[in-house]
């Protein structure tokens, strides 16, 4: 359990996309935005970069149910945590952004997910709150999966009670089935015998070379786990 919540419990607090300079003003000259100008040719290199940014920063993951992302093509959206239907100024804001698979981002639509939504806030993207406290929803910028969810008997995703978790569960639709399928499908795969075995050698191995090549040997197959 504990490996099985290492994998998923990852966090984007510091992670979130640096734009570049030559990005923010491509942002600024195109404000402020309607919800459909995500889709404008001139954003397409940036999309690229922010998605290739948080899948990584993600394990490849879907930022709320965890379940694995295609990892090539595009075949995962970027989900903007507050909808561009509701903040279209918000759509490149840092703390609004990350990738999720697409059953979270469909299920998800236009539902509301701050605490306060009669509050304006503002129109630029640094009034995008900046804290956890903001959001019924669970943001991974701010906010620490495992305290929101947890993983019984190995493979049903729960969400914690008295925690964002419920709220994001019901929201994002998470009783599908695809995402018990994939953890029992990593559990799997942990189980086999070679990691188990790499695992247990690394601990005794006195000498370095040979450390070394069995250090390489299990992050060969963490990738292979993870990418598979
Ligand atoms: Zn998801």
């Amino acid at each position: 359990m504990a490996t099985l919540n290492r994998i998923l419990g990852y966090t984007l607090r510091g992670k979130t996309y640096a734009k570049t300079g030559n990005e923010e003003s491509k942002i600024a000259d195109n404000f402020p935005y309607l919800a459909n100008d995500w889709s404008k040719s001139t954003f397409e290199s940036l999309k690229q970069n922010i998605r290739k940014h948080y899948a990584r920063r993600q394990k490849t993951r879907c930022a709320y149910c965890r379940v694995k992302i295609a990892v090539e093509g595009y075949g995962y959206p970027i989900e903007h945590i507050t909808c561009r239907d509701k903040k279209p100024n918000w759509m490149f804001a840092n703390f609004n952004l990350v990738v999720s698979c697409v059953g979270c981002n469909s299920s998800k639509g236009v539902d509301n997910v701050l605490v306060n939504p009669s509050t304006h806030y503002g129109d630029y993207e640094e009034h995008c709150p900046d804290t956890g406290d903001h959001y019924r929803l669970f943001n991974p910028h701010f906010d620490n999966w495992c305290d929101h969810f947890e993983i019984e008997d190995d493979f049903f995703l729960i969400p914690k009670p008295n925690t964002k978790g419920p709220f994001t569960f019901d929201t994002c639709n998470m009783h599908r089935y695809q995402i018990i399928l994939d953890f029992r499908e990593q559990i799997n795969l942990r189980e086999q015998k070679t990691f188990r075995n790499i695992t247990k050698r690394i601990r005794k191995e006195k000498n370095e070379d040979k450390l070394k090549q069995l250090l390489e040997a299990k992050d060969a197959i963490l990738d292979m786990i993870e990418n598979h």
